[in-house]
This record gives structure tokens, sequence and C-alpha cells, in this order.
């Protein structure tokens, strides 16, 4: 045993008093009405319960628009309807008229897919919701037909479909965010992945939760008909907590919340009920690490393992290729603050992680990650010893097909350079993955 490893430890949010659940229910729905659970602060009002609560003196940094791209949402409540329509490329193989938008015929399906999560692809039972609804066409375009694709852009534009009408959110009263999301989670897929990194993974996998939508706008993003297409369903607080008890019933090693910021709140409540009903895995949260630091403070004594992106080191890049230019400050600040809580990563006597901190890095063609800045920060601000899986998998997805920066994979030297520049900063563990 190494100073990494522990024989055992119960998780985290099984040590939390009936009042402290309590008080951390209340904050996380104040913090999302007027919203500020992400760098973007973008005040939509998500629990309408929590509208004009002291949490409106943020309102402040709402007035500052230029980090949102459809800030006429949230000026003119009307214009909620046109939000179907954002960033859809439309597809010519579906008619649209046979579409129907009543959510009751959304069906949950069993399927042995593929889940991609930062451009893995590995096989995957995953317990994923699709449309029963539309046209044949549109059918073939679930979720595991566009993973098992060819990435071309032709394959690419085929398979884009109509986003999930039921997933734009069931009321028409508040405006939303970037995220798309309101009052609940909607659910993309879960089920045991065995594509994360191997201390997550161990031998039964690691119990991964798909949330759609995001509060970032990757124009390369693997994930996007989950994240800005929305592909998924509307899911209770009591049935995440069900999906959390499943994944533990089939033997996952954690349960992974992938893109979870802007569900903070559903996740709070749903863990809370999970946790009075057996639920005893570790929390994985597992997000691109655009998280105010208001939403990390709350999390404390909840998440187990931490495990956030640190995208880019800089701001125009950020602001680029993902509609947030604060992201560098944003997430250096949330990083610190999740490693405050968490400490160094924690591996077990199976090889399983139990708690601490795990970064990922993609790296990013023509060095636009800004990978030194990234290296140095960790080495110098947080700790030589934190887990850094720096990763060369990046492909152009999305908009980045054909992009002038983007539309390539990293070289080999790209790769090696990176790995040399966390080796220099001091870094220790560091993966290459
Ligand atoms: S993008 Fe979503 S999570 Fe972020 S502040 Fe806006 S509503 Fe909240």
């Amino acid at each position: 045993m190494n100073k990494f490893s522990k024989k055992s430890q119960s998780p985290v949010y099984l040590s939390l008093s009936n009042e402290e659940w309590e008080e951390k229910l209340q904050v996380s729905r104040k913090l999302a009405s007027p919203c500020i659970l992400c760098g973007r602060r973008c005040c939509a009002m998500r629990f309408k319960m929590y509208t004009n609560t002291e949490n409106i003196d943020n309102i402040e940094m709402c007035t500052n628009t230029e980090n949102i791209d459809n800030i006429e949402m949230y000026a003119n409540a009307e214009n909620i309807d046109n939000i179907q329509t954002i960033d859809i490329e439309p597809n010519k193989n579906i008619d649209t008229k046979n579409i129907d938008k009543n959510t009751k015929n959304i069906d949950k399906t069993k399927n042995n897919g593929t889940t991609r999560n930062n451009g893995t692809t590995k096989q995957n039972n995953a317990t994923t919701y699709t449309q029963n609804n539309t046209s044949s066409s549109a059918q073939n375009n679930t979720m595991t037909n566009m993973q098992n694709t060819e990435n071309t852009a032709e394959n690419i534009t085929e398979n884009i479909t109509q986003p999930p009408i039921s997933s734009m959110g069931s009321s028409k009263e508040s405006p939303i965010g970037i995220c798309k999301t309101r009052d609940k989670a909607i659910v993309a897929s879960w089920g045991p992945h065995f594509g994360e990194e191997p201390p997550l993974v161990g031998k039964r996998g690691s119990g991964t939760i798909f949330f759609s939508g995001c509060n970032l706008k990757c124009i390369f993003c693997q994930n996007y008909d989950i994240a800005h297409f929305h592909l998924g369903q509307e899911v209770s607080d009591e049935k995440l907590c069900e999906i959390m008890l499943e994944l533990q019933e089939l033997g996952c090693h954690n349960v992974n919340l992938v893109s979870p910021t802007h569900v903070v709140p559903n996740i709070l409540a749903a863990v809370r009920l999970a946790a009075k009903q057996g639920l005893r895995i570790p929390l994985v949260y597992n997000t691109g690490g655009y998280d105010s630091l208001e939403t990390i403070r709350l999390l404390e004594g909840v998440v187990d393992i931490y495990m956030p992106d640190m995208k880019y080191g800089d701001p125009e890049p950020a602001k680029d290729f993902s509609k947030a230019d604060n992201y560098p400050e944003i997430n250096f600040a949330a990083v610190k603050e999740m490693h405050r809580q968490v400490g160094d990563l924690v591996i077990g006597e199976d090889n399983v992680a139990i708690s601490g901190l795990l970064v990922r890095h993609l790296v990013l063609p023509g060095g636009l990650a800004g990978t030194k800045k990234i290296m140095e920060f960790i080495a110098n601000n947080i700790s030589k010893n934190t887990y850094v899986n720096i990763m060369a998998q990046y492909r152009p997805y999305y908009k980045a097909i054909g992009h002038p920066q983007l539309g390539r994979r990293i070289r080999a030297s790209e790769y090696r350079e990176a790995l040399k520049i966390a080796a220099d900063a001091g870094l220790t563990r560091i993966q290459a993955f």
C-alpha cells in the first residue's frame, strides 16, 4: 500500500445529517433561480418557487450578456418557442410532419450500444432513451446508430436529427439558458461503462449517467447529440434515484455523473433519496469544468471523486470554440476548490478509486488547449500528485469537421510535447490514455 491507496472508505454523502441535506437542497435551488450554477451566471429562472429570493443580488452579473449567445430568450419569454430551432441542422431524410410532439410516446429501450465519452468507444450495456414515434428514417437516428457510424462529415450530417421535442422542457413560462434545462434533469442513457479511466472502471465498470444538455458550447463536441441536441428524456428526482440504485445493483464501482453542473439540484435530491434507500458506492462528478465556485462549495460532503476537464488555458480559444471566454478563470478556481475538498486521488484495494481529484486534459491541435498554463497551474497551485489524464483522442466532430484549426487529429509530436510539458511542470501521476 502506498500513500495514494487506502483499504476502504464509506462515501462521504452518508455522513450528512438531515439538516445538512435540507440546507444543500434549499441552496441548490436558490443557485438555480436566477441560475448561477455554472460560469455563465446567465440568471435563467429554473425553479419558479425561488424567483425573487435573496439570490437576486446576483442579477448585476446577468446584465453582462457577452457570454450568452441567445440572450433574447431571457428578455422575452415568448421567444421560447423558437428555441427548438436553435443550432439544429435539418435532416432531409426526416419526415418532420410525422414527428409526434407529444411526449407520451417516448420509449425506454435497452440496447447493447456504445457510449462515447471523451473520444473513447468501448462496449457498454447502456439504457438509452430513444423516440419510437418518428418516421422510419428518423427512427434509425438513435444515439446508438450515430455512435456506430464512421466519423465522416457525410455520415455525421446524415445522422443529425431533430432533438426530441419533449426534452426541451415542459413549461413555456420560464426562460432557460444555454444548458436548455429547467427544473428536471434530462437523461440520455445510463449503464456500466468501460471506457473511463482504469481507476473508475475496475472489473465491473463505472456507472455512468449521461445528462443531456450542457453549459458549454464546444464546437468539437463528441457527444453533440446529447449535449447540443438534447437527446434524452426528462426524469423526476425519484427516477434519478432509481437509476443510481440500479447501477449499484448491476455491480458498478461508482455512480458517474456525466455533465452534471446544470442539474446539481436534481442530483442532490436524488442522492439524498438513494442514500436513504441503500446507495453505498462513491459519487463521481464528471464535469466539463465550467462550474461556479458556489456550486462546487455546495457539493462538499456529497461528491467523493471530482473528475473535471481542464479544457483551455487561455480565454481566446475558450471563447472561439466553447463560447466561454472566462473558462480558464472559472475552471482554475473550481478545480482548486475540488482539490481542497477531496485531495489527491486515493485508490482502494481493488485498484478502484475511492476519493480525490482526477483531472482530464484533451490535447487540441496546434497547442490550442494551452497545456503549459494548465499543467503549471496544477503543479504550482493544486498538487504535483494530482492524477492527470492527458488525452490524445481528439477527433474533429460536429462543427469542427473541416474547421481550419480543429479539423484534424493531433500529431504524435503534439501529444509527446504535452506529456513532456506535464513532466517538466513536476507532475508525478500522469496517465497517457
Ligand atoms: S447555462 Fe444553465 S447551468 Fe449555466 S447559469 Fe445558465 S441556466 Fe444555469
